[in-house]
């Protein structure tokens, strides 16, 4: 399906022939953010968030020359038996002298601006760039998942580029994973299909995000088949009640694991979540239970932590034994 978002300025009333554009562009931001397929007849204060908006698109820009992006990670791990699996990356903008940005903040204007481009492959970089360097100080190797937009995918030369980054980084592609999101069988479906089965024969591994919440067809499931799937956290929020929720993660639980799928739970936060997931069968589990997303630092001590308190249950274990 197509969405069309249309704003409407009218002269003179809406402004002379030099504002008349920015005009319709701002009722069009508006009927976008009404949730498109739409149209929004401009008004004086829509003018206020156009500016908005705008100089939000400036400071993205000075934000990827001035190197103010960063990526936390966050911790994936098996369900059953509690070892690390792997990270995932997540984007932040920290603006000079202002709180840090979180990136449903400023996504959306990377989008609009085809700025996300630039900085989707420069977080792919980074995040290659950052498992080789944890293994460089000793650590196991971890494979590191990478979000990546419907926009990023149909962008001409994305797997290349996918292809130069792991050749550079040296990363092999079985530890990179691309989380996409359901939105990628909506348009170009044909297209984006074609992509990920070039992916995948590299060696990279593809998982759906946020499974259940974005596309409610189905289909794409059987020409194209992932390796993982996300279990979306709206579907675990009242998971240990006995709430519709539960039935719904139960299915795509056993949906996913029919399709020879991996299920991932994200936004695991109680122990409660963890029974109910481990009781299903549920294969791997990251949320703010086992840690909130890290800055590479914190999650390089968290790691060594924890390896180091494996080996100590491990040590103790064989000294219950002689
Ligand atoms: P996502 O990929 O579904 O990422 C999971 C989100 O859940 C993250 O939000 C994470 O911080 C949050 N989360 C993790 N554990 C918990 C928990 O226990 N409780 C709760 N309430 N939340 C938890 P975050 O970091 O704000 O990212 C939001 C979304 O922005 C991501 O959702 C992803 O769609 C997008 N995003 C993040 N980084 C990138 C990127 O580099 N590129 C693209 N294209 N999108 C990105
Ligand atoms: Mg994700
Ligand atoms: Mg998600």
């Amino acid at each position: 399906s197509l969405a069309c978002s249309v704003g409407v300025a009218l002269y003179p009333d809406h402004g002379d022939r030099h504002q008349l554009v920015m005009h319709a562009d701002a009722a069009m931001y508006t009927a976008k953010r009404a949730g498109g397929n739409t149209y929004a007849l401009f008004e004086s204060r829509m003018n206020e968030g156009l500016q908005d908006q705008l100089s939000l698109q400036q400071d993205l820009r000075h934000a990827l020359e001035r190197g103010e992006l960063q990526l936390h990670y966050q911790p994936k791990i098996d369900a059953r038996l509690g070892r690390l699996q792997g990270v995932e990356a997540l984007l932040r903008w920290q603006p000079e002298g202002k709180p840090m940005v979180m990136p449903d903040q400023f996504i959306p204007a990377l989008e609009e601006t085809g700025l996300i481009v630039p900085a989707g492959a420069w977080v792919l970089r980074e995040a290659c760039n950052q498992v080789m360097t944890w293994r460089a100080r000793g650590l196991p190797p971890v494979s590191v998942a990478v979000n990546v937009s419907a926009r990023q995918l149909q962008q001409r030369g994305f797997v290349d580029t996918v292809a130069s980054i792991l050749k550079e980084t040296g990363l092999e592609a079985r530890y990179l994973e691309l989380e996409l999101t359901e939105t990628i069988f909506v348009d170009n479906a044909g297209d984006n299909v074609r992509m990920l089965r070039r992916l995948a024969d590299m060696g990279v591994s593809l998982a759906i995000d946020d499974f259940g919440t974005g596309h409610s067809s189905l289909s794409y499931l059987s020409n194209f088949s992932p390796r993982t799937q996300k279990i979306d956290r709206s579907f675990l929020s009242e998971a240990g009640d006995g709430s519709d929720n539960i039935a719904i993660a139960r299915a795509i639980i056993a949906l996913g694991h029919g399709m020879g799928m991996y299920v991932v739970a994200e936004g695991v936060e109680t122990e409660a979540q963890v029974d109910f997931l481990r009781g299903y069968g549920c294969d791997q589990m990251q949320g703010s239970l086992l840690s909130k997303p890290l800055p590479a630092d914190q999650l390089e001590q968290w790691l060594r932590a924890r390896i180091q308190s494996q080996l100590s249950l491990n040590a103790a274990r064989r000294a219950a034994l002689v």
